[in-house]
């Protein structure tokens, strides 16, 4: 088996509340399973892996999304050539704004997103903080959010899930998240995929799909996640 490769956008800016956690969520589930897999850290200025199988970046703040922002909207084009070929992306909180169309900071500043979905952020002065939980058709997704962004969803767009306890992508229209065929956007830090086994195998298996290894993924021991999930789901916002 060919095995997958995991692209990590700038591990070093975008990794607030624990992101990067995803990565290791994917690859361990990979390892486990014997399957080979590569994960390849992606700074300013670097290559993106031609032989991508899933994309992932983490949140950030303002002014790091301000310092990636001009290096990532050089990759807009090639990012939306990637969606549009079915490459897997999982996107959190301050990557999520820059896969839409653009974020404007509650200070005015607009950072260019790159249009890999049809969102557009504008920051406000009240921040979203807290413990939330997002029921999806892949299951419950679990973490919390710390965002200032409102994210509003285009026309077309479907959302991820529905906001639970958490206030989501704009506190007022209960949606949270976005998708894009294979592209994933959320506002859930945590890392969410540690506590959501049931999503990170829907990723894997899409990407494995992608490659023509169609065959079932074996089942792991997921009690520990599960039940660490369901104390996080029952926890005051
Ligand atoms: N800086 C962005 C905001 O405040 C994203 C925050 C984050 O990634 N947690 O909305």
């Amino acid at each position: 088996m060919k095995g997958l490769t995991l692209a990590h956008l700038y591990p070093h800016e975008m990794n607030i509340y624990g992101d990067t956690g995803n990565v290791l969520v994917l690859r361990k589930r990979l390892e486990w399973r014997g399957i080979p897999v590569r994960v390849v850290p992606v700074a300013v200025g670097d290559e993106l892996p031609r032989d991508t199988d899933i994309l992932l970046g983490g949140g950030g703040q303002d002014a790091a999304q301000g310092d990636i922002g001009a290096d990532f909207v050089t990759r807009g084009s090639a990012l939306r050539a990637m969606a549009d070929d079915g490459v897997v992306m999982l996107a959190i909180c301050g990557s999520y704004q820059l896969l839409g169309h653009e974020f404007i900071t509650k200070d005015g500043e607009h950072i260019a997103g790159v249009s890999v979905l049809d969102v557009v952020t504008k920051g406000s002065d009240h921040r979203l903080i807290g413990n939330n939980h997002v029921e999806t058709e892949w299951g419950t997704l679990v973490g919390f959010e710390n965002h200032s962004g409102l994210t509003e969803l285009g026309a077309g767009t479907t959302a991820l899930g529905r906001a639970a306890t958490g206030r989501g992508n704009n506190g007022s229209d209960l949606t949270e998240g976005a998708v894009r065929g294979n592209v994933f956007g959320t506002y859930l830090h945590g890392p969410v995929l540690a506590k959501s086994p049931g999503f990170a195998d829907e990723l894997l298996r899409r990407a494995l799909s992608r490659q023509g290894a169609s065959q079932a993924l074996e089942p792991l021991d997921d009690s520990l996640a599960l039940a660490a999930a369901k104390v996080a789901v029952g926890r005051p916002r």
